[in-house]
């Protein structure tokens, strides 16, 4: 590979040189780093495949590091409603999860992907995947959906997890995420009727199904197929846009103007979730849990709050 990427570089120098009149140096230059970029990416690649192929086989790891992905500036679905300070710090810092913490998330993931990927393979109708953008009070935000079924206007999303019980479903985080997902579409002249989520884990699935009247839940129990009604149903776009239109300016004004933003701690990492750890790759530099940094957060609130 990174011959190829030299031999690649070196047969095109000599074109670019000569037409190098037509081209400015800026874009010569942007040529050049993605070179180098392609370069170090594949040398890094390859290097952290060698590394960690004591620890996991190799497949796995190239399959993990393939699967992130950063948006840079984007506000994307899953941000919006999880804690401001934690994508803050994400866009601004280096950071790391463990191999161990990014297994299960990022491998079942493409798992997931492969299947719904094959299953839109022979079901054409459907939109497997695709991205869609909006703008809320004129910020772009982004999301993809798993699947649509534009002929009977159903939103699906698939949510893997440990242990379901059934009893405690839908998540309240899903239900604003599908929300997020219904505006979305229909920002794209989509119409959702209907949003159906379906839980995994390793033994089992439950699925929960929403409509703007009412919502219930479909799953299996002891080899019996149990329906429930749920208190739960799919909310309405005006809804969704006024709950997050004020979390959208809190992370565009993070992303663009610096503006700290509040920390939400959670269960994700006040270590009193039933592993006692942390499931944020940023805690270490949280102010929330820094003394020395929450003056700085003072100060940046009130100047956040005076742009309201
Ligand atoms: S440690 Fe908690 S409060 Fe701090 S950024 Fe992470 S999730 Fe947010």
């Amino acid at each position: 590979m990174l011959v190829n990427l030299f031999l690649v570089f070196s047969i095109a120098w000599p074109y670019l040189t000569q037409i190098s009149e037509l081209l400015t140096p800026d874009l010569l230059w942007n040529i050049l780093y993605l070179f180098l970029f392609l370069f170090a990416y594949t040398f890094l690649l390859i290097n952290h495949l060698k590394e960690c192929s004591d620890l996991a086989p190799e497949p796995l790891v190239w399959n993990i590091i393939d699967s992130q992905q950063t948006r840079g500036k984007m506000i994307s679905a899953s941000m919006i409603f999880s804690c401001p300070m934690k994508s803050y710090l994400e866009l601004n810092n280096d950071y790391y999860l463990t191999l161990e913490d990014l297994y299960w998330g990022s491998f079942r993931g493409s798992l997931r992907h492969l299947a719904l990927a094959r299953y839109g393979e022979i079901h054409k109708n459907l939109m497997i995947e695709k991205r869609f953008k909006a703008k809320v009070g004129g910020i772009d935000i982004s999301g993809q959906i798993d699947a649509y079924d534009p002929i009977n206007k159903i939103l699906w999303d698939w949510k893997t997890a440990k242990f379901i019980i059934p009893k405690n479903l839908p998540y309240g985080e899903h239900v604003s995420q599908t929300a997020i997902y219904r505006l979305l579409l229909e920002s794209n002249g989509l119409p959702v009727s209907a949003v159906n989520i379906i839980y995994l884990d390793s033994s089992g699935w439950a699925s929960v199904e929403l409509t703007e009247k009412d919502g219930f839940i479909k799953y299996y129990e002891k080899g019996e197929r149990k329906t429930a009604s749920l208190d739960a149903h799919m909310q309405s776009v005006e809804k969704t846009c006024r709950e997050i239109e004020p979390r959208i300016k809190v992370l565009h004004n993070a992303f663009h103007k610096d503006i700290t933003p509040p920390s939400e701690p959670s269960f994700l990492c006040d270590l009193n979730n039933r592993e006692r750890k942390s499931y944020c790759p940023v805690r270490h530099i949280c102010p929330y849990w820094n003394e020395e940094l929450r003056e700085k957060i003072l100060v940046d609130r009130e100047k956040q709050m005076a742009l309201y």
